[in-house]
This record gives structure tokens, sequence and C-alpha cells, in this order.
């Protein structure tokens, strides 16, 4: 088809960019999958994966990216780990730049992620996975029953909180400031949900607890004044962080920095596609990350053979 390194180059090895590297190598793509951590991306943070289809008992999230991997690899996907550091565009090709030199491609998807923003304080690193919590639509149902806090008043948390609120027994939202940011609507619905309390004006200063978390150290910012609340469980939902400094020149994106994509996954520049969590809107889960690198990886396909 051409001379160049690779047809399709992917970057970030979680379900996105699995997903994309076994559809590319699967349709006789030369395709090069670019991870500069663990294989399998965020989801190997997960100690059992409920809802993602075709394993009814769950899954740990280490061993879903193993075997994804291992899917992909099976129809010649290659992986090298390494950092991608930069992306020229050029004519006919695109250059990835990495720490362990250049490649060119044709086609790049980009499935980099997006961390959840940590709040920062004492215990949230201790207690993640043993009752800190970035993703109530994951972890929702560990808290059946039980009292649990939501950090945040933006939309995701408000969404998060309403999710929350048909497993737990109390949510407690806490904002830092005296009203929320989330749509009129979500408010109204959060406001009219006898299970939803709220703290405002109000800060965690620590989690507390021994092998899970029992509680909370919360700071009132207007007196000062310093409480206690007692939770099972502590919803993290103050933003989100992609990784894409390094594209700005390059693509359009939102404020935060995630990558705008139409569809089709398809950015700005032809020959260029996002998928999962690195993308404006996303579903930000496995399964909604797996279906948009199965989609940008079929763009990135028709793409290439209409060259
Ligand atoms: C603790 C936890 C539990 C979760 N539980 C669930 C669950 O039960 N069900 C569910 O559906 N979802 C769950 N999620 C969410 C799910 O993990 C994410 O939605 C999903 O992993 C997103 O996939 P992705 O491929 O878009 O990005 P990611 O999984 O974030 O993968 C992106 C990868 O790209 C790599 N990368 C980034 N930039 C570069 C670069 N410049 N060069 C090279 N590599 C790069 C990163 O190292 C990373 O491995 C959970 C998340 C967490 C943190």
């Amino acid at each position: 088809m051409n001379n160049l390194d690779y047809d399709v180059v992917i970057v970030g090895g979680g379900p996105a960019g699995l997903t994309a590297g076994l559809y590319s190598s699967r349709a006789g793509l030369n395709s090069l999958l670019i991870e500069r951590g663990l294989v399998g991306g965020q989801i190997v943070n997960a100690e059992l994966v409920e809802n993602y289809p075709g394993f009814p008992e769950g899954i740990s999230g280490y061993e879903l990216g193993q075997v994804m991997h291992r899917q992909a690899t099976k129809y010649g996907l290659k992986t090298l780990l390494t950092e991608v550091t930069g992306i020229e565009l050029q004519e006919t090709q695109k250059v990835i730049k990495t720490t362990e030199g250049s490649f060119t491609t044709r086609a790049v998807i980009i499935a980099g992620g997006s961390e959840r923003q940590k709040l920062g304080v004492p215990g949230e690193e201790k207690f993640t996975g043993k009752g800190v919590s970035y993703c109530a639509t994951c972890d929702a149902a560990f808290f059946r029953e039980k009292p649990v806090a939501i950090v945040g008043g933006g939309n995701a948390a408000i969404t998060e909180a309403l999710h929350l609120v048909k497993f737990a027994s109390r949510v407690t939202v806490i904002h830092r400031r005296n009203q929320l940011r989330a749509t009129r609507i979500l408010q109204e619905r959060a406001f009219s949900e006898p299970v939803i309390e709220f703290l405002w004006d109000s800060t965690v200063e620590e989690i507390e607890g021994e092998d899970f978390v029992k509680r909370l150290r919360i700071n009132h910012v207007p007196t000062g004044n310093k409480s206690s609340l007692e939770v099972a469980g502590v919803f993290i939902s103050i933003g989100f962080k992609p990784d894409t400094a390094y594209l700005k020149d390059i693509l359009p994106l939102d404020a935060v920095g995630h990558i705008i994509t139409n569809e089709k996954m398809e950015t700005e520049v032809p020959g260029i596609y996002a998928a999962g969590d690195i993308r404006y809107n996303s579903g930000r889960q496995a399964v909604t990350a797996a279906g948009d690198g199965a989609t940008a990886a079929i763009y990135a396909e028709k793409f290439l053979a209409e060259k």
C-alpha cells in the first residue's frame, strides 16, 4: 500500500486502543499500538468489572486488559512500550514521535484516556479501591445500603449522585461552593431526592479508616469549622485531565483538553481519529471506549482504502 512504517498507529493501550488494534490488525492493516504504562489502561485498576458484556460473573480489570491484548495480538497487532511525545503532519504521512524514535504512518488513532482529577488529600491514595472511587457507574453497586459521599458540584458529580441513590442509604454531596454548577434539571432532581444531602462551602481535608474508608474530615471554608462525616465510600468527581498538551497545535480540543470528534471518531485532521475517554463527551466506560475504538478503526480502514 505504501512505504511507510505502518498503516495505522494507535496511541494508548486501554480498551479503546486495544479494540482499535483488534479491528485494524484483523482488517489486514499493518498496525502498531504504543503504550507508555500498563497494557489495559485504567481498567487494570478495577478489581472486578461487572458491566463489560460477555463476562456474566465479572472479570478483573487486569485480566480484561490482558485478554483484549492477547486477542488483538493474535491478528498481528504490534505493541511498543514507550511514550508518544508529538505528531507531525506531513503532506502524505504523519510522523509519530516517541521517546524511542519516530515512525511514519498514514492513519493515527489517539486513545490516550483521561485521568480523573485527584483531591490530593491524606488517605486518598491509601483507600483508592477501598472506599475511594472515581467512578459511580463502576462502583456504586458495592455500596448497597451504605452511606456515601460525593465530592463535586458539576454535571458529572450530580449525575453520579443520582445514580448512587439507587444503591446507597445516604448520599452526601460535598461542594466547595454554595451552589451547584450542574444544569438546572439535574439540580432539581437532586434537590427533590430525599436520600441526597448537601454540605455547602465545604472541602474534604482527610479520608480516614482502617482497612476501608470510615469517615471524612470536613472543613467548612467560610468559618474554618472542622467536622467529620461517617461514610463507607467517597466518590470523587471534580473533573478529568486528558494528557493532550502535545496535540494542542494540531487538533481542536475542548477547554479541558479532550479531543473533539464526530460520530465516526474523525477529528478535523484527515486520517487522525480519537477514541475512548480522551474524547469530548465520552461515556467513560470500558465498553464505550471499546466501541469508539472499533468505530475509529473501521473509518480509518475506509480512509486508507480511499487513498
Ligand atoms: C478504578 C477504576 C475502576 C473502573 N471500573 C470500571 C468498570 O467497572 N467498568 C467500566 O466500564 N469502566 C470502569 N472504569 C473506567 C474505564 O477504565 C475507562 O473508561 C476505560 O479504561 C477508558 O478506556 P480508554 O482506552 O479510553 O483509556 P484508558 O483506559 O485510560 O487507556 C489509555 C492508555 O493510554 C496510555 N497513554 C496515554 N497517553 C499516552 C502517550 N502519550 N503515549 C503512550 N501511551 C499513552 C495510558 O498509559 C493508558 O494506558 C474504571 C476506571 C477506574 C480508574
